[in-house]
């Protein structure tokens, strides 16, 4: 047991805590998800059917659609959730590197989105 507190022993205790908290700092900047809370239990306001889990992009929107199209996003795919979509970026060092975020979606707004879409064009 007197053997453990030498010197040599003590440095490399230190550089093992030093690695340990180096190596979970760089494994944590991988995760560049923004994690969603759980809705599994939550049902679609307009289709009544139960929410996905997706992970979507993360899109800065300069340019706000207009409101008509708003009152055709609530009526008929409010939960389509293709693209998550943020004024601005994220300005604290916690969320900076996200590129991605999950989102609860319910598959027949998609579908709604995609047939107004095609319409559109
Ligand atoms: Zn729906």
């Amino acid at each position: 047991m007197k053997n453990l507190l030498q010197p040599k022993y003590i440095l490399l205790f230190i550089f093992c805590v030093a690695a340990f908290f180096l190596l979970r700092k760089q494994f944590e900047g991988s995760h560049d998800v923004l994690i969603a809370g759980d809705q599994s239990n939550a049902l679609c306001p307009v289709h009544h059917t139960k929410l996905r889990l997706d992970t979507v992009g993360i899109y800065i929107r300069k340019d706000e659609p207009d409101s008509a199209y708003f009152a055709l996003q609530r009526r008929s795919f409010p939960l389509a959730l293709d693209t998550f979509y943020l004024l601005e970026w994220f300005q604290d060092d916690e969320h900076k590197g996200l590129t991605r975020a999950q989102v609860w979606y319910c598959p027949a707004c998609r579908a709604a989105k995609k047939l107004f879409e095609q319409g559109q064009s």
